[in-house]
């Protein structure tokens, strides 16, 4: 009898763990590799994009930004982390990637960064053969403040979009074109607002819409393209307890699996976290994971910018990688850097 009713509190707990345990899945992962740190002191690398080599994705590479006011920039760098180029090009923010813009010499990659200096958005291309980037603007394009930033192409209209925010919640939507001696140029389509600081953002083009940051409340939904609607939906929020985000809400991206499957990925700056919601409305909470020490590779924290892909990268990365900006290379001893993760490990403990 006795025997039997220690039995029975035996499974009541461990119900009630494996039910709090399923509410909040954290996965604590390594990084699988890191890039060469920044060339700049302080809080410097701020926000990576993944691209994806057209023929071999072995070969895909990662831009990363260094914001620093005097000689950051942009640079390039390989997926074991070596930089293969760099530009100066002083405090830019964020960066984004879309492949295939109809530059007037042929169909290149389309970079853009929010550069705070001059409040202009950056826009660049990268040259697979030469390995290096290329400045492309045509003129300055002058937004009212370029703090976040993220790119939108819409496969209806074969229309791409850079959407810059500033620290008052507006988020503005330009359309960019080609221009003549394939540079590229600019035009303001759309306002969209939050109530306070926006940063991190990422458009889902399949499905037509924009997840935007707001730093110290939560995950903005909109439509994407002109003519959408305005009005936002708050898909999550910091203000709950227990809950996957603590501000800052920083670095957003999508880890696209066909048939519009796959998650949301958010750095939760304030816990040190990254938390995963579905892909499809209405975005579900699925877990969090964590990025630890390993052997050779520190974990991550304080995570400002992050970008995921789904694509298979060689054989080292059967399921895509996630990129997260490291706060604390090292904990403190070098200056910041990217780290690397394989996917793998993530849906593992999913
Ligand atoms: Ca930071
Ligand atoms: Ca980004
Ligand atoms: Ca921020
Ligand atoms: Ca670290």
């Amino acid at each position: 009898m006795k025997r039997k009713k220690l039995l029975n509190l035996g499974c009541a707990l461990f119900l009630l763990l494996t039910a709090c345990a399923h509410q909040n899945v954290t996965v604590s992962v390594k990084a699988a590799a890191e890039t060469e740190p920044v060339g700049s002191r302080g809080d410097a690398a701020d926000d990576p994009a993944i691209i994806i080599h057209p023929k071999d994705p072995a070969k895909s590479v990662i831009v990363g930004t260094n914001k620093n006011y005097i000689d950051g920039g942009l640079n390039v760098y390989s997926l074991d982390g070596k930089k293969i180029d760099g530009v100066i090009d002083p405090n830019i923010n964020n960066v984004d990637v879309r492949p295939d813009f109809p530059f007037s010499d042929g169909p290149g990659l389309l970079i853009a960064g929010s550069r705070r200096q001059d409040s202009t958005i950056a826009l660049y291309t990268y040259n697979w053969d030469t390995q290096k980037l290329k400045k492309v603007e045509a003129a300055p394009l002058k937004t009212i403040e370029a703090y976040g930033l993220c790119m939108g192409y819409n496969p209806k209209d074969a229309t791409f979009y850079v959407y810059v925010n500033d620290k008052n919640g507006r988020i503005e939507q330009w359309e960019i074109t080609p221009a003549p001696n394939g540079l590229a140029k600019g035009e303001l389509v759309r306002l969209l607002t939050v109530p306070t600081q926006p940063e991190g953002c990422v458009v889902d083009d399949e499905t037509g819409h924009i997840f935007v940051g707001e730093e110290m409340r939560g995950i903005w939904k909109f439509g994407a393209w002109p003519g959408g609607d305005l009005r936002g939906m708050l898909i999550d929020t910091v203000m709950k307890k227990g809950g996957p985000l603590t501000a800052d809400v920083e670095g957003l991206s999508l880890y696209k699996k066909a048939n519009g499957a796959g998650y949301l990925v958010a750095s939760s700056q304030g816990s040190n976290t990254y938390a995963l919601y579905d892909r499809q409305a209405p975005h579900a909470f699925v877990g969090t994971f964590s990025v630890v020490d390993g052997e050779f590779i520190d974990g991550t924290s304080e995570t400002d910018g992050l970008d995921v892909t789904s694509v298979a990268l060689g054989e080292k990365y059967p399921q895509g990688i996630v990129v997260v900006q490291d706060g604390h290379n090292k904990t403190r001893r070098t200056t910041q850097n990217f780290k690397i993760i394989s996917w793998e490990d993530i849906q593992k403990g999913l």
